[in-house]
C-alpha cells in the first residue's frame, strides 16, 4: 500500500488538508500529518468532519525557520525508517520547504499540492517562498493550466506538472455553510492601521445596513480590529478555521483578496470583491467570480453593491479530489530528487543526474532474496544480454565487468599476434588503448577531425599497413563517426571494425543505431554513462564464433556447457554480476527515454548558446543522431582570448563544472606510450614491429594537428537527462558572462 506524508505550514488551509487527506484514503492508502503551528486550528477542522488523521506529529510546534531545517534533517532519517513513500507538501512556509527538503534527501517523492500559485502583489515575500517550495518538488499538482505553465516555464519537468484542480474549492462543498452572514471580509491588504480599519468597515456597514458584515480574522488582522472599536453592524468571525470557512461559504459577498477563499466561493457560486486599495491586483484575482474595486473606499462600496445586484455565479465544483488520488496514488516510486532551486546542477555523480529508482532497486533486492549474486547461475545478467541484444538489433550480446573489459575481450577476439597493428583514435578513454596492448598489439593513431574529434576514413586510411589487423572506431561525445565510410574501408581492406560505443547508446547513423556498424560494439555502464550498473560494460556481435570468443574470454576461456568442457586460452573473469545484472535490466527500458531528454536538453543549449561569439556548438552530424553523452564544444581563442582553457576555469569557478580540453592529451603522449620500454606489456608489441626506433616514442605530435587543435579548443560540458530549463539558462547564463568578460578583460 502506498502511503503518504502531508507536511502542512501553518495549517491555515484545513479543509485542503481534509480534502487531501480523503482523497488518499479513497485511493486505498495511507495518510499522516506532520506540521507546525497552530494545532488547534487543524484540530478543530478536524472536530468539524474531516478525517482523522492516522497519526499526527508536530515535530516543530513553536520552532523558528532556522530550527526547522535542522529538524527536518533529523525527520528525514527517521523518514528512511518508516513506510512513507511520499511527501507531500500544502503551503509554503519555511516548515513545509524543509520537510520537502529532508524528504528529497531521503529519496522520497516530493509532491506539492497547489504548485504554481503565484498569487498577491507582485514580488512579495510570499511570491519567493511559494517559489523554493515548488522547485523543492519532483511532481506538482496544479489547480490549473497557468499555473502549470508558469512552473513549466521556471524549469519544471513538463511530465511531472499536472492539473488536478483546486482541492479547496473541492473541499467547500464538503463544508456546511451558515446563513446568517452577509459579507465576509479576509483582505489584511486594505487595512494599514486601526483607524482605517474602522473608518473603511463603517462606511461599507453604513451603506449596507441592514446587511451584516462579518471579518474573517486573519492572525494579523484580528491584532489590528482588536486595538479598534468594531462599528454597529460588523462582527468577528470565531478565529477557528472551520467556523471562518462556514461563515466565507454563507457570505452574499465576499470581500478577499485570498485566492483560497475565492476558490471556496467559486465551488459555492458565491460573488467576490477584491479590494485593489494598493493599485491594479490581478494577480490577487485568482478565479471568473471576482468583481475588482477601484482604489478608494467609496469604490469598494459601490463594487460590493455591484456584486450585490449582479446573478449569483454559477457554481463550479471542482472534481480535483479524484484527479489528485489518481495522480498521488501512481506516486509510489522514490523519485530521484531534483535540485533545489538554486540552480546546484545534477550531477551524474549521484542521484541528481541518474534515473536510477524503485525499478533497480526492486530487482537488486530480487537477486539478494534469491541468493544467486553469479551470473553463470543467475538470471538477470542472462536477461540483460538477451534484451540488450534485441534493443541494438544484434543477434549477440555478452556482459562483462566493464567497458574495459567489453574492449578487452572484443579486441581478444580478433586473436592478434604480436606486432599486428590496431588503428585507432588518440582522444579516447584508456579502457579502449590498453587491451590491444594487452592483446600484443600496437596501437596505430589515425587522427581526428578536429570539428568533432571522431576519427575519418581518410585519417585512418593514412595509417594502414601490411600489418594493420583492426580498425578501432570511439563514437567520441555520443556524436557518431562516419561508420559508413569506416565499414567500407574496413571491407575493402579485410579488416574487422570493433566500434567503441561505450559514450553512444542510442546514437544513430543514417537510421541504424551506432554498435550495430562494427563486427564487434563495446559499450560501458560505467557511473557516469547513459545508462549505468556502477561498473559494467557488454559486447555485441552478429558472429557465432566471434560471440563464443568473447564469451569464453570472460569465463576464463572455459567452456560452460561444452561436453568436454577445459580451459582453452588464458583468460580471465570479466563476470558482471547479478547485482549488476539485476540493475542493468532496470536500467534498459529507460535508455530510449533518457537520450530523449538529453536531446532535448542539449538543443536548448544550443539555442541559448547560439548568438555567443566564438563558440562552435555540436549539434547532429548531416545524415545522424548524436546520442549526447556530453555536450562538447569548440572555443575560439581569436574571438575568446584564452581560449578553452580560460573559458572552463571561469565556468568552473561560477560553479558550472566542466573539462577544458578532455583529455588533455592525445594518448601517444601518455606514459605508457612514452615510455614503452618499462613494462613488459608495452614492450612486447613493439618489440615485434618495426615502428619501434630506439627508444623514441613511435607516435609524435606534428602528425596529429586535427587531434591537437581539436583538444586545444574544446570544452566537454556534462549535461544530463535530468537537467531542467532553469539548469539550461544557468548554464548559458553562465558560459554567455565569461565570453563577455573575457571579451572585455
Ligand atoms: C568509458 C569508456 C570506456 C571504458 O569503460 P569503463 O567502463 O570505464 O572501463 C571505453 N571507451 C570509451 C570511449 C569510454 O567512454
Amino acid at each position: 500500500m502506498s502511503a503518504f506524508l502531508f507536511a502542512l505550514g501553518n495549517c491555515g488551509d484545513a479543509p485542503e488538508v481534509a480534502a487531501a487527506v480523503r482523497a488518499v484514503r479513497a485511493g486505498g492508502a495511507a495518510a499522516a500529518l506532520a506540521w507546525h503551528g497552530d494545532a488547534a486550528r487543524l484540530r478543530d477542522a478536524v472536530a468539524a468532519g474531516l478525517p482523522t488523521p492516522d497519526h499526527e506529529r508536530s515535530p516543530s510546534a513553536s520552532a523558528s525557520p532556522p530550527q526547522f531545517a535542522a529538524d527536518a534533517a533529523a525527520f528525514a532519517a527517521t523518514l528512511l525508517a518508516t513506510p512513507w513513500r511520499a511527501v507531500v507538501t500544502i503551503g509554503h512556509d519555511a516548515f513545509a520547504q524543509a520537510i520537502g527538503a529532508a524528504a528529497a534527501s531521503a529519496g522520497l517523492a516530493v509532491v506539492r499540492i497547489g504548485a504554481g500559485v503565484r498569487s498577491h502583489v507582485a514580488g512579495c515575500r510570499r511570491d519567493a517562498a511559494r517559489r523554493r517550495a515548488d522547485h523543492a518538488a519532483t511532481l506538482w499538482l496544479c489547480d490549473g493550466e497557468a499555473q502549470r505553465q508558469e512552473l513549466v516555464r521556471e524549469g519544471a519537468d513538463p511530465a511531472q506538472a499536472v492539473v488536478t484542480g483546486n482541492l479547496l474549492a473541492d473541499a467547500a462543498s464538503t463544508v456546511a455553510a451558515s446563513d446568517e452572514a452577509v459579507i465576509a471580509w479576509e483582505h489584511a491588504e486594505s487595512f494599514s492601521s486601526p483607524d482605517a480599519a474602522r473608518q473603511r468597515l463603517e462606511r461599507l456597514a453604513a451603506a449596507l445596513a441592514p446587511r451584516r458584515v462579518t471579518v474573517l480574522a486573519t492572525p494579523w488582522l484580528a491584532r489590528t480590529l482588536a486595538d479598534a472599536r468594531l462599528p454597529a453592524g460588523v462582527a468577528l468571525a470565531p478565529s477557528n478555521a472551520a467556523a471562518a470557512l462556514r461563515a466565507a461559504l454563507g457570505a452574499a459577498v465576499l470581500v478577499t483578496d485570498s485566492v483560497g477563499f475565492q476558490r471556496h466561493a467559486q465551488a459555492r457560486g458565491i460573488r467576490c470583491v477584491v479590494d485593489a486599495c494598493h493599485g491594479p491586483l490581478a494577480d490577487a484575482v485568482a478565479t471568473g467570480c471576482v468583481h475588482v474595486a477601484s482604489d478608494a473606499t467609496g469604490g469598494l462600496v459601490a463594487a460590493v453593491r455591484r456584486a450585490l445586484a449582479a446573478p449569483a455565479p454559477v457554481a463550479a465544483p471542482q472534481g480535483a479530489a479524484s484527479r489528485f488520488a489518481a495522480q498521488l496514488t501512481a506516486v509510489t516510486i522514490p523519485m530521484a530528487p531534483t535540485a533545489t532551486p538554486v540552480v546546484a546542477l545534477p550531477s551524474d555523480g549521484d542521484a541528481s543526474g541518474r534515473t536510477l529508482g524503485a525499478e533497480e532497486a526492486l530487482l537488486a533486492a530480487d537477486a539478494i532474496r534469491r541468493g544467486t549474486l553469479n551470473s553463470t547461475r543467475g538470471r538477470y545478467v542472462g536477461l540483460f544480454e538477451q534484451r540488450f541484444a534485441q534493443w541494438l538489433g544484434r543477434k549477440h550480446a555478452i556482459a562483462c565487468a566493464s567497458g574495459s573489459a567489453a574492449m578487452h575481450c572484443a579486441i581478444a577476439a580478433l586473436r592478434l599476434q604480436p606486432g599486428d597493428e590496431v588503428v585507432t583514435t588518440p582522444i579516447t578513454d584508456m579502457g579502449a588503448l590498453t587491451p590491444i596492448l594487452y592483446e600484443g598489439g600496437v596501437p596505430v593513431f589515425a587522427d581526428v577531425d578536429p570539428d568533432t574529434l571522431n576519427i575519418t576514413p581518410a585519417t585512418v586510411a593514412a595509417q594502414l599497413t601490411p600489418r594493420t589487423r583492426a580498425i578501432v572506431v570511439t563514437h567520441l561525445f555520443g556524436r557518431p563517426a562516419d561508420v559508413d565510410g569506416l565499414a567500407a574501408l574496413a571491407r575493402e581492406r579485410g579488416l574487422p571494425l570493433i566500434e567503441d560505443a561505450a559514450q553512444a547508446f542510442g546514437a544513430r547513423w543514417r537510421g541504424r543505431r551506432c554498435g550495430t556498424f562494427g563486427a564487434l560494439a563495446a559499450f560501458s555502464l560505467q557511473q557516469g554513462k547513459h545508462i549505468t550498473t556502477g561498473e559494467g560494460g557488454i559486447v555485441a556481435t552478429d558472429d557465432d564464433e566471434l560471440a563464443r570468443r568473447v564469451f569464453l574470454y570472460v569465463n576464463k576461456a572455459w567452456g560452460y556447457g561444452d561436453k568436454k568442457p577445459d580451459h582453452y586460452f588464458p583468460a580471465l573473469n570479466y563476470r558482471m554480476t547479478e547485482l549488476q545484472g539485476a540493475v542493468a535490466v532496470a536500467q534498459l527500458p529507460k535508455l530510449d527515454d533518457v537520450v530523449a531528454a538529453r536531446r532535448a536538453v542539449c538543443a536548448r543549449l544550443a539555442a541559448e548558446l547560439a548568438d555567443v561569439p566564438g563558440l562552435a556548438l555540436p549539434g547532429d552530424p548531416s545524415d545522424g543522431a548524436h546520442s549526447w553523452w556530453k555536450f562538447a564544444f569548440r572555443v575560439d581563442a581569436d574571438v575568446v582570448p584564452g581560449g578553452a582553457l580560460a573559458l572552463g576555469q571561469r565556468m568552473q569557478q561560477a560553479g558550472v563544472a566542466c573539462v577544458p580540453r578532455y583529455v588533455q592529451k592525445p594518448a601517444f603522449e601518455c606514459e605508457l606510450f612514452t615510455d614503452w620500454s618499462k613494462s613488459p606489456v608495452t614492450w612486447l608489441p613493439l618489440q615485434h614491429n618495426p615502428r619501434r626506433t630506439g627508444p623514441m616514442p613511435p607516435f609524435v605530435r606534428a602528425d596529429y594537428p586535427g587531434a591537437v587543435r581539436g583538444l586545444e579548443q574544446v570544452i566537454v560540458l556534462p549535461i544530463n537527462e535530468h537537467y531542467r530549463e532553469r539548469h539550461v539558462q544557468h548554464v548559458a547564463a553562465t558560459i554567455r558572462a565569461a565570453v563577455g568578460a573575457m571579451q572585455h578583460a
